[in-house]
Parts: C-alpha cells; structure tokens; sequence
C-alpha cells in the first residue's frame, strides 16, 4: 500500500534494534514531514558514523581517534590488574559513567541466549581468552554481565572456559534485581554492585 521509497525505507528502520514497522512507518512520515536538510544531515552522520567509528582490538569498544588503541587501553593511568566483562558498549558506559572503575574492560559482544550454544559463535570468547593471555599483569576478570538467565548462562559459561587462566573470577554483588539489566540500573545500585563483588 506505501509507495516503493516509503516502503523500502519502513523495511531498514524495521531492522533497528527495538524498532518494529509501525515504529519504523512513524519514523518515515516525520521525515517526509521535515525539510530536506534535516534528512540530509541524518544520512550525513549515519555515513559518518561507519566512518569515523573504530573497534579497539583489545577491548572492542568503539572510539574515534587517530591511534591505534582506545583512550582507556591506552591510558597508562588504568589498573592493568583488573579486566571488567561486559556485554555492550552501552554497559561499558554505564560502568565508566560511575567514575569508580579505573581497570580495564573487555566488551563481549552479547549474551548467551539460555542454555542454547547457537549463539556462542557471536561472542569474543577466543579473544577475551587471548586478551588475558596477553596480560601478565592481570590479577582478576570481573564478569560484569547483566542478572539474567542469559547473563547468568554466560557467566557460567564464562567461568568454566576462564579457569586455566588462574586468575580470580567476580561476578556482580547483588542488587540489581533479576531480570534487571546494566544498562537500566541507577548510579548507586551498580556502584555498590559492582565495590561488592565476589
Ligand atoms: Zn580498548
């Protein structure tokens, strides 16, 4: 029923993460409403993103730099001792928000759904092995993952590939409630999970 343009463009909204088509239809009726230069400057930072944008090949978090590393490998102020776990460069940020955490992270890339291994393929667990292989100064890997049965499944998951290394293995002090998520989880709650882990 939409014409060709409208509808092509519904589709690549609709592949956005927590968008879905009627979303995504909204989404293409507002831009049709607004100027020309308002969508131009959208398509611009949509094109400047994948340009701009670098993964760090220690921790695969994204910055936008001429170095080769991230800000955060690269700052010689960092604990070299202690290695954070998460899933996403959002909870990355919501560590890094709180100001108390000065060691280093490592984002995995995702969750293991369930008890399932057909996600396992999507996470970075050969390079997380190979990031703590590389760092003789590492003393302990906080699994810094979100309560959940997927969380809980990839610490698990997580603590039996780790324990060679022989470094000390934390998870999250309680508090954020199950079924909860990082990403949601107010200053205090996450401060206090993560100064008590175990
Ligand atoms: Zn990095």
């Amino acid at each position: 029923m939409y014409s060709p343009s409208i509808k092509k463009l519904i589709e690549e909204f609709s592949k956005l993460p927590g968008v879905g088509p009627r979303a995504a239809a909204r989404i293409v009726f507002y831009l049709i409403k607004k100027d020309a230069a308002s969508s131009s400057r959208l398509a611009a930072a949509i094109i400047d993103l994948k340009k701009e944008v670098k993964t760090c090949r220690l921790c695969f978090n994204v910055y936008e730099s001429e170095k080769e590393i991230c800000a955060i490998c690269a700052d010689p102020k960092r604990n070299k001792d202690v290695l954070c776990v998460v899933a996403s460069e959002t909870d990355l940020a919501s560590i890094e928000k709180l100001k108390t955490y000065r060691g280093l992270y490592f984002v995995l890339g995702g969750l293991r759904s369930g008890f399932k291994s057909s996600q396992d393929r999507f996470l970075r667990t050969a390079e997380l092995s190979k990031t703590i292989g590389a760092n003789k100064a590492l003393r302990e890997v906080i699994l810094a993952l979100n309560p959940t049965s997927e969380g809980q499944s990839t610490i698990i998951f997580l603590e039996g590939l780790l324990k060679p290394c022989g470094v000390k293995i934390s998870r999250l002090a309680l508090g954020i409630p199950f079924g909860g998520e990082l990403e949601y989880a107010d200053e205090d709650t996450l401060n206090s999970a993560l100064e008590g882990r175990k």
